[in-house]
């Protein structure tokens, strides 16, 4: 990889949402890759702040060899759990990355539709 990653910590600068016509609740349990920058929202649990963080990066490294959402999604999942250096994630985050995931599979209509990572 030779492009540079920025990384935009949320906690550190509140008011970036504004700056990518965003609204504060978009960062909550959310982070994000435009372009080559990760945009990490602000998280209660720490562990999954870093989860997020290797999402993203995930992405970074596979987004140009998927063209399906879903799969992409499954492949930056695939990377983040291939790589994340934390041995025990708790069984919370689990839940939460299976409903990242069911967030991006149109059939299942008993979820919020709003996309998560
Ligand atoms: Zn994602």
């Amino acid at each position: 990889m030779t492009n540079k990653i920025i990384i935009i910590d949320c906690e550190k600068y509140p008011k970036y949402y504004k700056k990518v016509n965003m609204r504060p609740k978009d960062f909550i349990e959310k982070s994000y890759l435009i372009g080559n920058t990760i945009i990490l929202g602000k998280y209660k649990n720490k562990q999954r702040k870093i989860i997020s963080y290797y999402h993203e990066l995930g992405h970074l490294k596979t987004r140009k060899h998927y063209l399906e959402k879903l799969e992409q999604e499954i492949n930056a999942w695939k990377v983040a759990l291939d790589e994340i250096p934390i041995k025990n994630i708790t069984k919370e985050n689990v839940k939460y990355i299976l409903h990242c995931l069911e967030t991006y599979i149109p059939h299942i209509n008993l979820l919020p539709k709003t996309h998560i990572g």
